[in-house]
């Protein structure tokens, strides 16, 4: 049986370059460009090229730890690019509750202010 095709999102025309996004990472598995609407001085996010069914977090099966690992090490090392040496913030929204939007999974890099803990 021919898997079911996962719904394609905004981020898919993004990856295709059907829209403009200002990037700040790309490799073969994972692109990194700035939201939109940015909640912090720098605000990016992170996604893999090929979500492979990863919608989101809760969508997560063992074959997709290397690329959720993936991701997380891309966070770090664009973290190191945009210069946040004294600190950052991961955030991964997952479903109505999480306030997620985009159903491809995404990291977001937050930084450049002081973030404040617990978040609302
Ligand atoms: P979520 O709420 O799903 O965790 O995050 C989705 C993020 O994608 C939001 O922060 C939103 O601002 C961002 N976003 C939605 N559409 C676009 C777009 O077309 N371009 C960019 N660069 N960011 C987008």
């Amino acid at each position: 049986l021919a898997a079911v095709p996962s719904p394609t999102t905004i981020f898919d025309k993004i990856i295709n370059k059907e829209i403009p996004a200002k990037v700040v990472f790309e490799d073969d598995q994972v692109l990194a460009f700035r939201d939109i609407q940015p909640q912090a001085p720098t605000h990016i996010l992170i996604i893999p090229k090929n979500k492979d069914g990863l919608t989101g977090l809760a969508a997560a099966e063992e074959k997709h730890c290397e690329i959720l690992g993936r991701l997380l090490y891309t966070a770090k090392l664009i973290a190191k690019q945009e210069g946040l040496n004294d600190g950052f913030r991961i955030v991964i929204n997952d479903g109505p509750s999480g306030c997620q939007s985009v159903y491809h999974i995404h990291v977001h890099l937050l930084g450049g202010r002081q973030m404040n803990w617990p978040p609302g």
